[in-house]
């Protein structure tokens, strides 16, 4: 079944925590990979280009061979994820998590043509596409500047970043994430209160 790249799959306001967030309750038995069908990086790619526009500075993605491309990209998604989750945990980067990081960076970036970082062009010319990898490995580095708005939405688990003007953001997308633990909290006080016959009022909603 092909992944539905809807807007709050892109609610880690970044490509790369988009692309971290593409593994879905990351560590537990109940979780997966939105990538496990390798073709799905070339979707989302695509859709990508559209929700991280701005980041992008109208540049768009290109995943013409996801195959190819699909180890190099596991794994600077990894090993963004590893590093910046460790970070926010423990407050503050372990340098020890860099190389591993830095290399799969570097691995996409050896050799390139593209010339990042202008005023107005952040990832290069939007006349031309630019690889979806070298994109990336660009927007996981420029996360070494961003810990302090760096969080950990507390109901699935994602990266996102907080940008709220007194960063005070709680979840990836209140729409989804707040809403959920908002239910479950209300479900939990019905069974407190009234027992089984409320849980099955509550499940019938
Ligand atoms: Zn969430």
């Amino acid at each position: 079944m092909t992944v539905s790249w809807t807007p709050h799959r892109f609610s880690g306001g970044l490509l790369a925590l988009d692309t971290a967030n593409t593994v879905v309750m990351r560590g537990d038995a109940a979780g997966f990979d939105r990538f496990a069908d390798v073709a799905e990086i070339a979707r989302f790619a695509e859709a990508a280009s559209a929700f991280r526009a701005t980041e992008l500075g109208g540049r768009r993605l290109a995943a013409p061979q996801p195959e190819r491309i699909a180890p190099a990209v596991l794994e600077i998604r990894e090993a963004t994820d590893r590093l910046f989750r460790n970070a926010v945990v423990a407050g503050g980067i372990a340098t020890d998590d860099m190389p591993p990081f830095l290399r799969a960076c570097a691995s996409v970036l050896s050799g390139g043509t593209d010339r990042i970082g202008a005023a107005g062009t952040p990832f290069g010319d939007p006349a031309t596409p630019i690889a979806f990898e070298v994109a990336l490995a660009v927007s996981a580095l420029s996360l070494l500047g961003e810990l302090s708005r760096l969080r950990i939405c507390p109901n699935c688990r994602w990266l996102f970043l907080d940008r709220s003007r007194n960063a005070s953001r709680v979840w990836c997308d209140m729409a989804v994430c707040g809403n959920r633990r908002k239910a479950r909290r209300h479900y939990r006080r019905r069974i407190a209160a009234g027992g089984k016959a409320a849980a099955r009022e509550v499940d019938n909603v």
